[in-house]
């Protein structure tokens, strides 16, 4: 069994293969684990080089599959989970999303009617959409409009856009709602925000990316599941028999070069790129109180306290900024940060590291729902995997790792339906005779 690609969706599928017994090959073209979500040396070439996060990763408390992932590498304790949410603007406006001990949908009633940045006609639009949200969500045509035509239609306000649907969907999704479908959109509102009392509440892990992977090569999936660090596959051919069964676990656009025959060139063009830049700022001293900050009316759209003064923030749906110079989108975060947080006007920035993800998820677009393809393909033993196939969840750590677990049932169920049992690759009748 080969697994190609070595992020999430390549290591929850060797997971679950592992602890079926499965005799597993994992070939990782770059020498770390985490693809996307990865940390890594800044000075590749200086062992002592100081080791950052590609951008900060956050999750949801909703997000399942993960942590039994995370379970399952023995780290979940690492992520520490978040149950107020703090949005800031600039000139210091300070709005909290808390819950109260209420069923949910009411648990966030009282946070959302308090939030400062909003005025009455734009509270009560804001609770009629969340009403709607947890209606809508299942219906098809959703994925044929943007989230943004929706909110209209659902007479959302302009501040309520601005100050509260904007921010929490740009970062979900990675994409405008101007452009975004309605369908992932309401999908992240609907299980984030409505689906339990403590679904909302964002996980941050406590420790560098790369850490969380740890375990999985010190060989925490078993005793059958091999790494290949640094090890690039260059094309599968399923009908090889160097391996029994095969799941590609790259990103939708290395498929099409890695599997040549695989037909779907058509499908894959239909996934476009869309950009995140992370920030990394360190000052001479803390800039804030807050561990956390959605900032809700400028272009750094978060910023996370990275200890000391090290600060990242992040800008999602970046194609606006992705062809400035690094030094003029630090010095625009640094002046955001300083009209938002008093401290840091006094602060000093130390120096900065700018980094530009071109292609950080694919842009999801209305209509593309439907071309996600599922994990099987034309053939038999080829299996896809990756946050671009159809996992019901956008382009996020969840949805690769609920990828990567479609992809082994899919290999265990074809192991079965060749007569064998998963765990010992002996055919059933002779297993425990
Ligand atoms: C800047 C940024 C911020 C993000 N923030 C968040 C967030 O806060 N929360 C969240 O949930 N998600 C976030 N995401 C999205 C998340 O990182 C991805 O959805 C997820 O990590 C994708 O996992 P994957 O396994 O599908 O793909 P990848 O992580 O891309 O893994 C694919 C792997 O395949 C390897 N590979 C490619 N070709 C070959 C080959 N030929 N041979 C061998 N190996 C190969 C690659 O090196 C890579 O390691 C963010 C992404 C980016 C870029």
């Amino acid at each position: 069994m080969k697994i190609v690609g070595g992020g999430l969706a390549g290591l929850a599928a060797a997971a679950r293969l592992g602890e079926a017994g499965l005799d597993v090959d994992i070939h990782e073209a770059r020498p770390f684990l985490g693809g996307r979500a990865a940390s890594y040396r800044l000075t590749p070439s200086d062992p002592d080089s100081e080791h950052i996060d590609n951008c900060q990763h956050v999750l949801l408390r909703c997000c399942t599959e993960l942590m039994d992932f995370y379970r399952k590498c023995g780290v979940a304790d690492r992520i520490v989970f978040q149950s107020t949410l703090h949005l800031v603007g600039r000139g210091g406006t300070h709005d909290a999303l808390f819950r109260d001990p209420l069923p949910a949908p009411l648990h966030l009633a009282r946070s959302l009617l308090q939030m400062r940045g909003l005025g009455w006609k734009d509270k009560f639009s804001l609770l009629r959409c969340l009403a709607a949200v947890s209606r809508a969500r299942k219906r098809d045509d959703l994925d044929d409009i943007t989230f943004a035509d929706w909110l209209r239609q659902h007479g959302a306000t302009a501040r309520s856009i601005a100050h509260f649907w904007r921010p929490v969907i740009v970062s979900a999704l990675n994409e405008e709602p101007e452009r975004a479908s309605a369908l992932p959109a309401l999908q992240v509102f609907g299980e984030g925000l409505l689906g339990s009392r403590t679904s909302y509440e964002m996980g941050v892990p406590a420790v560098p990316l790369d850490e969380l992977y740890s375990p999985a090569l010190a060989g925490q999936f078993g005793p059958s599941v091999r790494l290949h660090l640094g090890s690039k596959v260059t094309a599968i051919d399923p009908r090889d028999q160097a391996a029994d069964f095969y799941i590609s676990a790259v990103p939708f656009d290395r498929v099409a070069a890695l599997v040549p025959e695989l037909g779907v060139e058509d499908q894959l063009q239909r996934f476009q790129p869309s950009p995140i830049v992370g920030i990394h700022l360190w000052f001479d001293r803390p800039i804030t109180e807050f561990g956390h900050a959605m900032l809700v009316d400028g272009e750094v759209q978060w910023i996370f306290h990275k200890g000391g003064g090290y600060y990242l923030g992040v800008v999602s749906a970046a194609r606006g900024l992705v062809r400035d110079p690094p030094a003029e989108i630090a010095q625009r975060a640094v002046a955001q940060l300083r009209e938002t947080f008093p401290r840091a006007r006094e602060a000093e920035l130390r120096r900065s590291r700018v980094i530009k993800e071109m292609r950080a998820t694919y842009s999801a677009v209305p209509g593309l729902e439907r071309w996600r393809p599922g994990p099987h393909t034309r053939f038999p033993n080829l299996f896809l995997a990756g946050d671009w196939t159809d996992t019901g969840w956008p382009a996020t750590m969840e949805g690769a790792v609920r990828s990567g677990y479609n992809a082994a049932a899919a290999v265990l169920a074809a192991i079965r339906s060749q007569g064998r049992e998963p765990d010992t690759g002996e055919p059933a009748a002779s297993k425990g005779a």
